[in-house]
């Protein structure tokens, strides 16, 4: 247990920059006339553009993001699950431990 600890905190570390949330794609019509996203016939709406939604502090955000920086939002957003996953397994872990240091032995358990 000890061991797999000190491997979460090290993965932790080796952490690079993160960001919650997901990213989802839109199309758009920008509402110019004579736009070919206006066509009566035969439509063809902008993009698609990558949408970032998160919640923060319990507000949660949209925000269309740069055609440029979607790449590096992904590999965030990523980044962010990974830390969900390695501190929710040192959680579980410390939970565990505690239950073996601090509680008496009961027959209930
Ligand atoms: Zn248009």
């Amino acid at each position: 247990m000890e061991a797999e600890i000190a491997e979460i905190q090290k993965k932790l570390c080796a952490l690079g920059p993160m960001h919650p949330g997901s990213i989802s794609y839109q199309h758009q019509r920008c509402g110019k006339k004579g736009c070919k996203c206006q066509d009566p016939d035969n439509p063809q709406p902008h993009g698609p553009y990558g949408k970032l939604s998160y919640v923060h502090r319990g507000t949660k955000v949209c925000r269309f993001v740069r055609a440029d920086c979607v790449e590096t939002i992904t590999t965030r957003l990523q980044a962010y699950k990974t830390f969900r996953k390695l501190t929710d397994r040192w959680i579980e872990l410390s939970v565990k431990r505690a239950q073996t240091e601090f509680f008496p032995r009961s027959k209930q358990q």
